[in-house]
């Protein structure tokens, strides 16, 4: 059956022409109507995929300690906000704020900035942080110019990609077209100059991510320019675009791979992320970066197995349970463990 989107979308190439891979990932999350985080109950065991923080409240607990390490790092400043880029259903922040209730003297002081592009989820996490000090902002232009500490779990993998496809020694860009009633990828305008790699097999896809490189960039000149830290939190690899081939588009509806041109705007569609080129993009701009980690390495370094271990004490049976799968499932490398990986970038006069 189509959805809404697919008919807008098939309707819209239809009149018009191609759409770049970017352009079609773009209108399935974020068409003002049809777009899956305008209307869908997206993460959860309801939804169609469950994220770190919904699955255990360590995660943001563990954040809230890389919070304030970072806070102290910086020399404590007294003019400090934190914001997060893409919360979802505001579980995180709320945890990373009960999380913050042992350090007063930083929570005292801290304004929270909420970058959320979906009204939707604006409500949601308005129910979720109930006296918390929250602005919403549309992208990070409108926060604050000041010392900030970022956090980001789950938001870049969300930011449309394109696609260069390989064909008789030329790239292409890859375009989003129809056949008849459906929709297929096929060969847009030939590209010059992004892939260096000639020896490659027809059909070979290439990534790029202008959207992330921008904002990357955007991110760590402010970093830069007011101080401050950053966490990134998402699925994918330590590499960089250049270093890398192959299609990472992937939808998922209920917990289940599907095509992504099934459950237009009803699947989420993700990218992995290349976090070395993230990183490197925070080094040009003059930031501090940590390698590249797993999330079970990072969040074993900030102590979650010791924060298991207190909150077992106090739990039944029922509850133990429940908290011991949450923590293995994020950080065992079968499972989140070694798939999330984390980036941490700094910017401040030690
Ligand atoms: N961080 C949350 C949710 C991850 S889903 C969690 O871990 O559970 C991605 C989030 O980013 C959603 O809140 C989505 O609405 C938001 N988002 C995606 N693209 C965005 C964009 N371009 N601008 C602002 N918010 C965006």
């Amino acid at each position: 059956m189509n959805t809404p989107l697919f008919d807008f979308i098939h309707d819209m190439i239809d009149t018009n022409d191609a759409l770049t891979v970017g352009q079609f990932m773009s209108l399935c999350l974020g068409h003002p109507q049809h777009g899956y985080y305008m209307t869908q109950e997206a993460f959860g065991s309801k939804g169609d995929f469950t994220t770190a923080p919904e699955i255990s409240q360590t995660f943001g607990e563990m954040v809230a300690i890389w919070v304030v390490t970072a806070w102290e790092k910086m020399g404590k400043p007294d003019m400090i906000q934190l914001v997060e880029l893409g919360p979802g259903r505001g579980t995180l922040m709320k945890d990373i704020w009960r999380g913050l209730s042992a350090k007063p003297e930083l929570r005292d002081i801290l304004n929270v900035h909420l970058v959320e592009f979906s009204p939707r989820l604006r409500d949601i996490q308005k129910e979720a942080l109930q006296g918390v000090p929250v602005t919403w902002h549309d992208n990070i232009e409108t926060v604050p110019y000041l010392p900030t500490l970022i956090v980001a779990n789950e938001f870049f993998d969300a930011l449309p990609i394109e696609q260069a496809m390989h064909h008789q020694g030329q790239w292409y860009q890859r375009v989003v077209t129809t056949a008849e009633e459906d929709l297929m990828f096929s060969l847009g305008k030939p590209l010059q100059g992004i892939a260096t790699h000639k020896d490659v097999e027809d059909g070979t896809v290439y990534e790029y991510a202008p959207i992330a490189t921008e904002i990357m960039q955007d991110l760590c000149r402010r970093l830069y320019d007011t101080t401050g830290a950053m966490l990134i939190i998402d699925y994918g690899d330590d590499v960089a675009l250049d270093e890398r081939f192959g299609d990472t588009l992937q939808a998922l509806y209920q917990h289940k791979p599907v095509s992504v041109f099934e459950q237009i705007g009803t699947s989420d569609i993700t990218a992995h992320v290349a976090f070395r080129s993230l990183s490197l993009l925070a080094q040009e701009n003059l930031c501090v970066t940590l390698p590249v980690q797993t999330q079970g390495e990072f969040l074993k370094s900030l102590g979650i197995e010791l924060r298991l271990k207190a909150l077992l004490e106090k739990a039944d049976a029922e509850q133990a349970a429940a908290l011991q799968s949450g923590v293995q499932r994020l950080v065992a490398p079968d499972q989140m463990g070694d798939l999330f990986k984390v980036l941490q970038v700094f910017c401040y006069d030690a």
